[in-house]
């Protein structure tokens, strides 16, 4: 079930003061609206009326996509050390409910920006795997190792074809795009089963591109 609450937000720049609705669970099988909004960036998200500024909400979202067995916990954070103690809470506190026994098959994220949210969203709904997506992006990224450091990759869309990912450089102010064929996802992903990685999460998990440099540290002799 999709829950939300009502909040009074003071706009940062001008001060005016407006009502929201702010969503702390969104539940896709009744609520595809909702994610509709949210993919397009308009859940949680202050507009100001009177000067037009924006900015995202400090409040955590559930959500859920029973379908996909996709369950992302994600709370605004931009700080390193306290991303891990929120990811820690929420491994507590889920072990404690005893919630994890009833989610069993699924994966479990803990995303701490939007761009992070969004980007899981749209790779489960295109029918891959993250964890074999952020081992690409690693991949992709040391194909010029020397400008890896200030060079970001995204996930950006497939077909039964390739993968398209979006690069951006920000040394260079510039944006780049990497084609990788299905068949090189597809001996990935299985490579990575051959060696132990599990498709589904015994507790929640954070799988970003330290995840998979560390997954390919772990597996190179496969590669
Ligand atoms: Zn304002």
């Amino acid at each position: 079930m999709s829950i939300n609450f009502k909040q009074s937000v003071k706009c940062p720049k001008c001060g005016e003061l407006h009502d929201m609705t702010v969503w702390s669970s969104i539940t896709v099988d009744d609520s595809a609206d909702l994610k509709e909004l949210l993919l397009k960036r308009e859940i949680n998200i202050f507009r100001c009326s009177s000067c037009e500024t924006s900015a995202l909400l400090p409040s955590p979202l559930l959500y859920h996509d029973k379908d996909k067995k996709l369950m992302i916990s994600f709370t605004p954070c931009y700080d390193k050390l306290e991303k891990l103690q929120l990811f820690d809470n929420i491994k507590k506190s889920s072990k404690d409910s005893g919630e994890l026994k009833s989610l069993e098959d699924y994966n479990l994220r803990f995303v701490s920006t939007y761009d992070e949210l969004l980007e899981k969203i749209l790779i489960f709904d295109n029918g891959l795997h993250d964890k074999v997506i952020e081992c690409l992006k690693v991949l992709i990224l040391t194909q010029e190792p020397e400008k890896a450091e200030h060079r970001v990759c995204v996930f950006g869309k497939c077909d039964d074809k390739e993968l398209e990912f979006l690069i951006k450089d920000n040394k260079e102010g510039q944006f780049y795009t990497s084609k990788i064929p299905m068949s090189s996802y597809e001996t990935i992903k299985e490579q990575l089963r051959l060696s132990g990685v599990k498709y589904r999460s015994f507790d929640w998990e954070i799988i970003d591109i330290d995840y998979g440099s560390s997954l390919l540290r772990g597996v190179n002799n496969n590669f």
